[in-house]
């Protein structure tokens, strides 16, 4: 299955700390990307702005989407569930542009699953013992949050054959130039 367009389609994932989001922050400046903003049912975070980070729908509304079709994959991370929107993708491909998913490893698996074509990227973490410190560091998860993170990050690190290319995040611009070269931008 292959987006319809001339653009292309870009998915990064890495377990939550990994420093994906810092990564995905970095390649936005490019006139030539667009990013994916997904639906999501978890509590909106301090700071975060609701169509900007994330839609922030119900349970209702989330389920309601996807009994229509709407979402390219979605899955259940611990607890709450986050979805592509089909119609996001659409309008950046179509216009010529890189349309960049950051999703968790599950959504992945789905896409690859159904043959979606595209770069696929893993950002990992140098060790685990980093890992917890970056989730400690961040403050926006409690104790009992950081450790369900990591247990679930232990899962996602063995997923690592989904992926076509690994950036190793010891260092944050040296992994910003990797994805970004591995882009293409
Ligand atoms: P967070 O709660 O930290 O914003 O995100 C939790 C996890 O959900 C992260 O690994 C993030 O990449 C992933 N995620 C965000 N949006 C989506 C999505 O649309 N689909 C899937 N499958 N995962 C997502």
């Amino acid at each position: 299955m292959a987006p319809k367009g001339k653009g292309k389609v870009v998915v990064i994932s890495g377990p939550s700390g990994a420093g994906k989001t810092s990564v995905c922050r970095a390649l936005k400046r490019s006139p030539e990307v667009v990013f994916s903003v997904s639906a999501t049912t978890r509590r909106q975070r301090e700071g975060e702005r609701d169509g900007v980070d994330y839609h922030f729908l119900s349970d209702e509304e989330f389920l309601a989407r996807e009994s229509r079709g709407e979402f390219l994959e979605w899955a259940v991370y611990n607890g709450n569930r986050y979805g592509t929107l089909r119609s996001e993708m659409d309008a950046a491909i179509e216009d010529g542009k890189t349309f960049i998913v950051e999703i968790e490893v599950q959504g992945t698996r789905s896409l690859r699953e159904a043959g979606f074509e595209g770069d696929y990227i893993f950002v990992v973490p140098p060790s685990m013992a980093e890992l917890r410190r970056r989730l400690v560091a961040r403050g926006a998860n409690s104790p009992e949050e950081i450790d369900a993170r990591l247990a679930i990050a232990e899962a996602e690190l063995k997923a690592k054959d989904l992926y076509d290319h690994v950036v190793v995040n010891a260092d944050l611009s040296q992994a910003i130039d990797e994805a970004s070269s591995l882009i293409g931008l």
